[in-house]
């Protein structure tokens, strides 16, 4: 089963989300050359726990730390630890909470310093491509209508896909029903309903779609080394428009400063 959300529950998890932008907010400040990424960790989940939530991530299946930082050619589930990140790196920062009894799910990738135009694009593109799924979350189309309207976009810039890691569900649990992969066939796949919650996520490759697991047992990086971006935002599906729960809004007031 799909768990349903009344009005009320939405606006509780609505906080949970908002609160993950404005902690990638505050790390987006930090984010420079030189910096490590566990600083970066320790800096979210002081933020966190001084609003009166709980680190999402931590402890979850046994991840060690608040944020997943994935840099360059790594996807998702990134450790942080003594990595300085390098001008010209990308880092996509993943970062959950809960709060009122409801997780927030959200990603961002940044770059770090002076980043290689086709690599920028590709940031770029896969943000798009994100809102471009966001659009088809709406009550009455089914979850292939977002895989496909992610994947034909970035395919058409020739990158590819990451097919072992999808989006989800998201509320009192980190990951619900439905999987929400980021490639499918429109009219395909489980009907979205109002009251829904789902976290869309797209993971882009630069190179091929295919990807390995580091011996960590959590970092997945491109087979290629090629880098790969990633974006999420958790969306409440309604009836005529999709109702972005997360906000990007006080990142991106960071990195137009910048
Ligand atoms: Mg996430
Ligand atoms: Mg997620």
């Amino acid at each position: 089963m799909i768990p349903i959300k009344t009005d009320e529950e939405i606006e509780l998890q609505r906080e949970s989300s908002l609160l993950v932008g404005k902690t990638l907010a505050e790390v987006a400040k930090r984010i420079k050359p030189g910096v490590k990424t566990f600083e970066l960790d320790r800096i979210a989940e002081t933020f966190i726990r001084d609003h009166g939530a709980l680190p999402g991530f931590k402890g979850y299946n046994g991840f060690p730390a608040t944020l997943c930082i994935s840099v360059n050619d790594e996807v998702v589930h990134g450790i942080p630890g003594d990595r300085e990140l390098k001008d010209g790196d990308i880092v996509s920062i993943d970062c959950g909470t809960l709060m009122n009894g409801f997780y927030g799910d959200s990603a961002y990738t940044f770059a770090v310093g002076e980043v290689k135009r086709e690599v920028l694009e590709l940031l770029e593109r896969t943000k798009e491509s994100l809102y471009l799924g966001i659009e088809k979350a709406v009550a009455g189309n089914r979850v292939g209508d977002i895989g496909y309207a992610v994947q034909s976009y970035v395919e058409s810039y020739g990158y590819s896909v990451v097919r072992d890691l999808v989006g989800h569900g998201v509320g009192r649990n980190l990951h619900e029903k439905p999987e929400v992969p980021n490639f499918g066939r429109r009219g395909t796949g489980p009907k979205l309903k109002k009251g829904m919650v789902i976290a869309i996520e797209p993971m882009i490759n630069l190179g091929v779609k295919e990807v390995v697991q580091n011996r960590d047992g959590w970092t997945i990086r491109t087979a290629d080394s090629k880098p790969s971006a990633h974006f999420e935002h958790d969306v409440a599906i309604r009836n005529g428009e999709p109702d972005i729960l997360s906000s990007f809004e006080e990142i991106e007031k960071i990195l137009n400063k910048k």
